[in-house]
């Protein structure tokens, strides 16, 4: 936690900047073989691909002792691997007659050595045999040693490993994008003069006074989302508030000390975690969650810590923040599950199909009328230590709004008065003595990004709040 050095807190013993969720997707990478709830996937493009069957999983050569527990509710499903004659998923790592290849998404690319392997990976257990269909799959180039590994920093040789590319030169990456005429489209390069990144971490305070030196009539931006071309070990990816004058919603009041514009809402440090030039398009939309989770945190979720529906910074595990829509169970992007009532003294969680801001939320967001608010659930376990999610001994508790509202407040501005209409800067910061070149792939995906998202913003508001070009 650090305290914004921005804004003038006027609640303070609050936190004002909230790191991303748990759940984020970066924490798996691909080829990762991940039991959520009795069903095995493999993360593929930061989507997760379910095996339909057991026998399919063994058949493909992949062994149970490899499987991790986690939650991947956050994560986009990608199409079901329901064959075993289907080729591996990118992030396997085959062995041909001894050569070992890791599964691209185009090509297989070998390892030229044992060193050049363990820079990447930490044993040889998650290897499976090639399949006929593997065989089809065209050879790359050697993968090279992970520049970032070290004999010591396995974690950092598995993380890295996310960046082992897949790409090739390809045709669509001739065309140029000109940093000078992104503006236009609210992207825009900043030079690390020094200042900018401290140690390991982007000094958001910092960048958001440059940019506004640099460009001091672009004073309309609701949030800037600021993005890097690396990523520090010391850096986490969230959300900082500097103007909220809601009142209402549990969380912090701050208003700026007049060194940033007035307009300014937050900012969302997102490193590089888009920008990465080896991210899979598909990724990026995959990813979109983070960004939308982030920016959620400038009015979430802060209520109900005492009653046990939030945390402080998100839902809890025991508070149902589910919803329908499209037919669907739906989770809500700030955290919590859909809890279900198994009738017999326990309960489990069901499975999310997607994430996105609950009736709750959208109400202390501003974009729901309390009256749109159903009763909320929470789950009060037999004993709260408890971490499971099936079978959990407890009962499920109602509580209304009303009894929120009566302890914090109404939220005001209302829902009629509300802003609902926000403007995104989208600030690469490259390091000192990087060129156009070099950045190039960054920007593309930024590019991309500042597509997608306005969709997917609109979509997970339930079309009530856009975001302006
Ligand atoms: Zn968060």
């Amino acid at each position: 936690m650090r305290i914004n050095i921005i804004g003038k807190v006027v609640i303070s013993l609050t936190i004002l900047i909230v790191s991303s969720s748990p759940f984020v997707s970066k924490a798996f990478n691909d080829g990762d073989l991940i039991n959520d709830h009795g069903t095995i996937y493999t993360i593929e493009f930061g989507a997760k691909r379910a095996f339909t069957s057991l026998k399919i999983f063994k058949s493909l050569g992949y062994q149970l002792k490899n499987v991790k527990s986690g939650d991947t509710s956050s994560l986009s499903k990608a199409s079901n691997i329901s064959s075993a004659l289907t080729r591996h998923p990118r992030g396997t790592i085959v062995n041909d007659h001894g050569t070992l290849y890791f599964m691209g998404r185009d090509y297989r690319y070998g390892y030229a050595s044992e060193a050049v392997y363990f820079s990447w990976n930490s044993n040889y257990k998650i290897v499976v045999s090639i399949n006929a269909a593997d065989l089809q799959v065209p050879v790359g180039p050697l993968s090279e040693m992970n520049p970032n590994a070290s004999s010591t920093s396995q974690s950092t040789a598995q993380k890295n490993q996310n960046q082992q590319t897949n790409s090739t030169p390809a045709a669509n990456n001739s065309v140029s994008l000109d940093p000078t005429s992104l503006a236009s489209n609210n992207i825009f390069v900043i030079n690390d003069d020094g200042t900018l990144i401290k140690g390991d971490a982007v000094d958001d305070a910092t960048v958001a006074k440059k940019f506004y030196t640099l460009y001091p009539s672009r004073t309309d931006y609701d949030f800037l989302n600021i993005f890097t071309t690396s990523h520090g070990s010391a850096s986490v990816e969230h959300h900082n508030i500097i103007n909220n004058g809601v009142t209402g919603v549990g969380g912090p009041q701050t208003v700026s000390d007049g060194q940033l514009p007035s307009q300014l809402k937050g900012i969302n440090v997102l490193n590089d975690t888009y920008s990465d030039k080896n991210v899979n398009p598909s990724q990026i939309s995959n990813d979109l969650y983070l960004i939308s989770h982030e920016t959620g945190h400038q009015w979430l979720a802060y209520i109900g810590v005492a009653e046990g529906i939030s945390d402080g910074v998100h839902y809890t595990k025991w508070f149902d923040s589910s919803f329908v829509r499209n037919g669907q169970i739906w989770g809500d992007t700030m955290g919590g599950f859909a809890w279900k009532d198994n009738g017999n003294g326990t309960l489990s969680v069901l499975p999310m199909q997607k994430q996105a801001f609950s009736p709750l939320s959208l109400y202390l967001m501003g974009f729901l009328p309390v009256s749109s608010v159903p009763d909320l659930k929470l789950v009060i376990p037999a004993n709260s230590q408890d971490d499971g999610y099936q079978d959990v001994k407890g009962t499920l508790k109602t509580i209304a709004i009303s009894q929120l509202i009566s302890t914090y407040g109404v939220r005001n501005p209302s829902y009629q008065s509300s802003q609902k209409n926000f403007k995104m800067a989208y600030i690469l910061v490259v390091k000192s003595g990087e060129t156009a070149s070099q950045y190039q792939e960054y920007l593309k995906n930024i590019n991309t990004i500042t597509q997608d998202f306005p969709i997917e913003w609109n979509s997970i508001t339930n079309g009530v709040s856009t975001i302006v070009k």
